[in-house]
């Protein structure tokens, strides 16, 4: 006995002629609408546009309807999962989504697929509906677009403004952690190709000429609380229930596509970012990817740039051993001042006038001459004084071989970690909210499907759209 659903004949057509004569009433009756917009003095082109999309709206929506039940019908009978024909099959079963131009509803075949042992609808994934979701791809990429950039309240307001979709902010706020999650796999999967040299086609295109790679690092905290309601528990236990946790970030950039804008402000035409809450190991996969992209294995000179954090010597010698690293000028330049203010607690000028000719040798590059005029200094001063020189001449002396800003300055090579800090300011003004709490899954997520966009590779998330360029850093 067969069960098989090959015999079973797609339903009625329902064609793209049906809509011949509601277009064509639609035609007729929009110059009236709008001719009353034409003659009321106080209406703009504003009024115009509003007008023209609530006319064409409910036309849309059905024309939608239509061929996305023509597309269901067109679904063979197999398994979307593993191919096999299914079996059982019924057909009408309704399934309702939210699209852009408002709530629509397909039937479609439902059938026994006796190999994964599950029911499966073949036309769910031909149309882009996820299993749970009732949101069509672009509300999807809507949900992910608008929570990724701002709170959920927000953006319900703001989709409904700009679009006319209705999302309460429980449904948005499920969806965009639906796409958070579906970013992270695929993130996985193109870091996967590209460790596993499959990712030719991710590559971006790279001058003949030898070129350096410069790859700057930085880490921020965010707020978590995973322990809903354990607070008093945890205390009573004598532990303290963490909330701050690291988020680990990386960019890689080709040095000549580091231009001067006209303000004399650096500015990078194309980069790679990487950032997680996944840990320290998470980000030196999704940056060594990023790097590989950006030209890593045919790059004449790679550079590290970073405020010295040892986790970022040890990612750096991990991955990027033989690049060249150097000690962001800030942050060596901070070292200095301590000293400084050891030496003048209570006197900022003269702190300042001791300093200035010390800055001077940290930016020519002298640093093997700075040291030793601060080791000279060390050995005049008192116990205490002298213990807060030399832990400073300490982290200094550990940097030494990174702190040639005058070669950076010759090689028009960044002298700090200014862009990378920057982008880490840029996550924080969406994660880093008042009164903002997140869940380690919930902020992966979205981090994720913000740095698709900052990649620009969020066409990827959304192959409805065509690949233009819609982020710039
Ligand atoms: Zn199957």
């Amino acid at each position: 006995m067969n069960h098989c659903c090959e015999e079973l004949v797609p339903p009625s057509d329902s064609s793209f002629e049906t809509f011949a004569r509601p277009v064509a009433d639609w035609q007729a009756r929009l110059p009236a609408g709008l001719s009353r917009s034409l003659e009321a003095s106080d209406q703009n082109l504003g009024h115009l546009e509003e007008e023209i999309l609530r006319m064409t709206r409910d036309l849309e929506r059905k024309l939608l309807e239509a061929v996305a039940q023509k597309k269901a019908d067109q679904s063979p009978p197999v398994c979307p999962v593993c191919g096999h024909q299914l079996s059982r099959c019924t057909r009408d079963h309704p399934r309702t989504f939210q699209s852009r131009f408002g709530p629509g509803t397909v039937k479609r075949l439902r059938g026994w697929c006796r190999r994964c042992r599950e029911w499966r609808f073949p036309a769910d994934p031909a149309l882009g509906l996820s299993e749970t979701g009732g949101a069509s791809p672009s509300v999807q990429e809507m949900a992910a677009l608008t929570v990724s950039k701002m709170p959920v309240q927000e953006a319900s307001a703001v989709i409904e403004r700009l679009t006319g979709v209705t999302l309460p902010p429980a449904t948005l706020d499920r969806e965009a952690r639906r796409q958070g999650r579906r970013a992270a796999k695929k993130r996985t999967q193109l870091d996967a190709q590209m460790r596993a040299a499959a990712g030719g086609q991710q590559v971006l295109p790279l001058p003949q000429q030898p070129f350096t790679l410069v790859i700057e690092l930085d880490a921020w905290n965010i707020r978590e609380r995973d322990d809903w309601g354990q607070t008093g528990k945890k205390r009573a236990a004598g532990q303290e229930p963490s909330r701050w946790h690291w988020v680990y970030g990386g960019t890689c950039f080709r040095l000549d596509q580091r231009v001067a804008s006209e303000s004399g402000r650096a500015h990078i035409l194309s980069r790679g970012t990487g950032m997680t809450r996944g840990g320290v190991d998470d980000l030196r996969e999704q940056l060594f990817a990023e790097a590989q992209r950006h030209g890593l294995a045919q790059a004449a000179k790679v550079l590290v740039v970073a405020d010295g954090a040892v986790w970022i010597g040890n990612l750096a010698g991990d991955r990027f051993a033989p690049a060249e690293q150097r000690l962001d000028y800030y942050h060596a330049s901070q070292h200095l001042w301590a000293v400084a203010h050891a030496l003048h607690p209570e006197d900022e000028v003269a702190a300042r006038v001791w300093i200035a000719p010390l800055l001077k040798q940290l930016k020519d590059g002298r640093a093997t001459t700075l040291l030793k005029d601060l080791r000279t200094l060390a050995k005049r001063l008192r116990k205490k004084q002298r213990q807060a020189v030399q832990s400073e001449i300490a982290y200094l002396e550990s940097h030494r071989g990174r702190m040639d800003y005058a070669a950076a300055r010759r090689g028009g090579e960044p002298q700090g970690s200014g862009a990378m800090e920057s982008t880490c300011r840029q996550y924080q003004c969406r994660f880093k909210r008042p009164g903002q709490f997140w869940s380690c899954a919930g902020d992966e997520g979205l981090m994720c499907l913000e740095t698709f966009w900052r990649n620009d590779r969020w066409h990827l998330l959304s192959p409805h759209i065509l690949h233009g360029n819609p982020s710039r850093n």
